[in-house]
């Protein structure tokens, strides 16, 4: 059944995106916020030409997939192997679909092939070789070591491996989520994992209620960080449903500091209530973010709240 839910009005839109909740290596912590705001601004662009929440968290994060500091398409960070497999997924409040795909290799662009299993499927989650042969299939993916490979993740992979850097709680994966002027939210993320992952290892990004989620009367959210701690806590959605009577700053970050001081794992979450409220957090070093309402410039930072010039 097809659950379609009208919203009426013109509402102000919204977008935020994070950068990753985790550590920013220094070389990076000035290129984390601006590639943030960067997607911002357009997603930002796409609302107030009128498009939809979900044509504005895909801009914002094809933005990041192909900026090579952010962990996701172009710079993702390598598996124990020394490979690359993605997750990314999108999900929609107006009728509660959504599409994933996980463990895929060598893939730019993750957020447009979990959007078409979204729209052109009557599934939620593809995973690895079939997904790829899915994309190929409906002529979408940007697909071969060269499109995701960067100096950055060969250095990370060489010096992890070599044990001369911790590979736990890196930054860098993106996430989205928006606002449209009818009222509809919508969230998405894409990442390559985390760092020196077992061949196979699914994080929570593409777990619809861990990674993203989005509810016609809850809003929309995204986490970000050490997905084995997000998966056991369903972060997207315990915020949500925690925030249901309001206060979603409060709860997003009780909820951050609830599970990064129970597991000791860098995480972050990023949301938008129904009526436009946003929800920044993180329990983490870093976790660079950028966010717009309506026509106003986009505010940004590398940690919440902003620290102060
Ligand atoms: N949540 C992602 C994962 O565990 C990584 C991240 O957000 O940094 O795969």
């Amino acid at each position: 059944m097809t659950v379609v839910h009208s919203a009426v009005g013109s509402v102000e839109p919204v977008i935020v995106v994070h950068g990753g909740a985790g550590t920013v290596s220094p070389e990076l912590r000035e290129a984390a916020p601006a590639g943030a705001k960067k997607a911002a601004e357009l997603g930002q662009r796409v609302l107030l030409d009128g498009g939809s929440c979900e044509d504005a968290v895909i801009a914002a994060i094809r933005s990041m997939e192909d900026d090579p500091t952010f962990n996701a398409g172009r710079g993702s960070c390598m598996t124990r192997d020394g490979e690359f497999e993605v997750d990314a997924a999108l999900m929609r409040s107006i009728d509660l679909r959504a599409g994933a795909i996980a463990g895929v290799k060598n893939l730019r662009d993750g957020i447009l092939v979990a959007q078409k299993v979204m729209n052109e499927t009557r599934h939620c989650l593809l995973a690895g070789d079939a997904a790829e042969a899915f994309a190929r299939a409906h002529g979408v993916g940007s697909f071969g070591r060269d499109e995701v490979w960067t100096e950055k993740a060969q250095r990370r992979f060489d010096d992890a491996t070599a044990g001369k850097t911790a590979r736990d709680n890196r930054a860098d994966t993106v996430g989205a989520v928006a606002l449209d002027r009818h009222g509809h939210m919508a969230s998405g993320g894409s990442t390559g994992g985390v760092l020196l992952k077992l061949p196979g290892r699914v994080g929570d990004t593409p777990m619809i209620g861990s990674g993203l989620y989005a509810h016609p009367q809850l809003g929309a959210s995204a986490a970000t960080g050490v997905g084995e701690a997000i998966m056991t806590y369903v972060m997207s959605y315990e915020v949500l449903r925690r925030a249901r009577d309001g206060e979603l700053q409060a709860h997003a970050e009780a909820l951050c500091a609830e599970v990064q001081r129970a597991t000791r794992a860098a995480v972050g979450l990023i949301c938008v209530s129904p009526d436009g409220e946003i929800g920044i957090a993180h329990g983490s070093q870093h976790m660079s973010w950028a966010h717009a309402r309506g026509d106003s410039p986009v505010a940004f930072g590398l940690t919440w709240p902003p620290a102060a010039d």
